[in-house]
């Protein structure tokens, strides 16, 4: 499959990873809109939020809570803010399930 998250995953492409378990990766964003800007994503290829289905309900859940905690051990103290971009009129342009979180001082 041609997509460059499930590439990151397989370890073909690098990328600065901040954690890795079983299901989810989290690495920085190659293009930081943000002094701290990381990705999370389900190893499983999900193309989007628009594709999830029923049975995705606890790794969905799992996937945010593992937010705060990214957030934390990332010095994010003051805040943080979280995107999730959706389809082309969405503003998404990997077409695998991944949470933005930004944040840090400008
Ligand atoms: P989105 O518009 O929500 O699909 O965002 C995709 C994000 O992936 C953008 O912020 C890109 O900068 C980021 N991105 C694309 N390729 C890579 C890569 N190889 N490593 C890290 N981040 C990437
Ligand atoms: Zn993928």
């Amino acid at each position: 499959m041609n997509c460059i998250f499930c590439k990151i995953v397989a370890g073909e492409i690098p990328a600065k990873k901040v954690h890795e378990d079983e299901e989810f990766l989290a690495f920085h964003d190659i293009r930081p809109a943000a002094p701290v800007h990381l990705l999370v994503i389900p190893k499983r290829h999900v193309p989007s939020l628009a594709d999830v289905q029923p049975g995705d309900e606890a790794m969905l859940g799992r996937l945010m809570a593992l937010v705060p905690r990214l957030a934390h051990e990332n010095g994010l103290e003051g805040g943080f803010k979280t995107a999730i971009n959706t389809g082309r009129d969405g503003g998404q342009e990997v077409d695998h399930l991944h949470i933005h979180i930004l944040g840090g001082r400008r």
